[in-house]
């Protein structure tokens, strides 16, 4: 008695991928765990992780979750304090703050607290949303030095624009921009200024970017983060997320099917209705010939997706009952195919997953 529909959560592909992860770039590895391990349950990544170096999260709540767990291992506030009452509440759990704006900067300076905090300083190197112009970084390094509120030993950072480009002239010119900041920062004896910048693609591609840590955060979910592949050898896919055949029916060539009348049938077909909808994150925008998995073998979309169902031709395969397995992406169908055919990429899919979905661990 449930519905069908769920999340199979591959926990030995998950430590496979991570350990992939470690042996290509080397450094320490801070899992991105953000939006909820990437739709994946932050329970169930985090417990699977509990020996990475840090996790990376969105927010102070992300990292509180993370801590109500009974986990411990460092975690970074990738976009640094919203408020600053946050830094207060930092102080309290131990997280690592990213500072990239003078807002920030101004905020911890003033922060009525005792111990000085772990953290990172972010650059902006060309993706032009969060960080310090390379200019300005030697200056704030000084400032937060001198507020006693910075660690002996902290990280400058920055993240890539299109990495996923491999060839993409911008990536040589960030890591020179992050070099030169890098370079004009004075750190003192007794200090360390560790650096960050590689992502998922840049781990899978760009050994220039292998610095003090790396920070994966598609990868270990077992996808490629090139739009252009589907997979990636080394890395296995880590959702399976699945539902059932919940009602078939026949119906005549001309009849349509599903909200707005988008698939009409050019022959008599046969209809399988699917316990899975954009309710549960499946996407609204996936066209009709989006494929699933039935039995192994491709089937495919007809009619929009509604909130609760999705409808199915098996015109050509008169053996499928009510019951059957239904794979909507999983190792057998990537997850990058089918952002292909919705016009968006695998990581908004994986996040969308809402939270009516089970998600249940396997392979532990
Ligand atoms: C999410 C995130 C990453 C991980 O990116 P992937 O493409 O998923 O590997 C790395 N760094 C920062 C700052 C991020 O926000």
């Amino acid at each position: 008695m449930a519905r069908p529909t769920k999340a199979l959560i591959d926990i030995g592909a998950l430590k496979s991928n991570y350990a992939f992860s470690l042996e290509k770039a080397g450094g320490k590895c801070m899992p991105m765990v953000k939006a909820n391990g990437y739709g994946h349950g932050m329970d169930n990544i985090c417990y699977a992780l509990e020996n990475a170096d840090a996790f990376g999260v969105a927010s102070i709540e992300e990292a509180i979750e993370i801590r109500s767990l009974g986990i411990m291992v460092p975690i970074l506030l990738l976009e640094g304090t919203f408020s600053a009452d946050e830094i207060l509440v930092a102080e309290k759990y131990d997280f690592w703050l990213l500072i990239e704006n003078h807002r920030q900067k101004h905020d911890l300076i003033k922060a009525p607290i005792k111990k000085p905090l772990n953290l990172w300083l972010g650059v902006d190197t060309g993706l032009h949303r969060l960080g310090f112009h390379p200019s300005e970084i030697s200056s704030v390094y000084r400032d937060l030095m001198s507020s006693k509120k910075m660690k002996r030993t902290s990280v400058l950072a920055s993240h890539f624009a299109s990495a996923d480009q491999p060839n993409n002239a911008a990536i040589t010119q960030q890591l020179k921009k992050f070099d030169d900041a890098y370079a004009r920062v004075e750190v003192p004896p007794n200090h360390h200024m560790e650096r960050s910048i590689a992502n998922s693609a840049a781990i899978l591609s760009l050994p220039t970017s292998y610095l003090e840590w790396q920070r994966p955060g598609y990868m270990l979910y077992g996808n490629s983060p090139f739009p252009y592949e589907n997979l990636h050898e080394g890395l296995q896919p880590v959702m399976h997320f699945m539902s059932a055949v919940t009602s078939i029916r026949k119906i005549n060539s001309g009849e349509s099917v599903g909200y707005s009348a988008t698939w009409t049938a050019k022959r008599k077909s046969i209809i399988a209705t699917v316990a899975v909808g954009y309710g549960d994150g499946y996407p609204r925008h996936a066209p009709n010939n989006t494929p699933v998995l039935i039995g192994g073998k491709r089937q495919f979309l007809a009619g929009r997706v509604s909130m609760d169902m999705i409808t199915i031709d098996i015109t050509d395969e008169p053996g499928i009952e009510i019951g059957d397995m239904v794979t909507l992406w999983g190792p057998d169908l990537p997850v990058n195919e089918i952002a292909r055919f919705c016009n968006t990429n695998g990581y908004e899919l994986l996040s969308g997953i809402t939270s009516r979905v089970p998600r249940i661990p396997i392979n532990q």
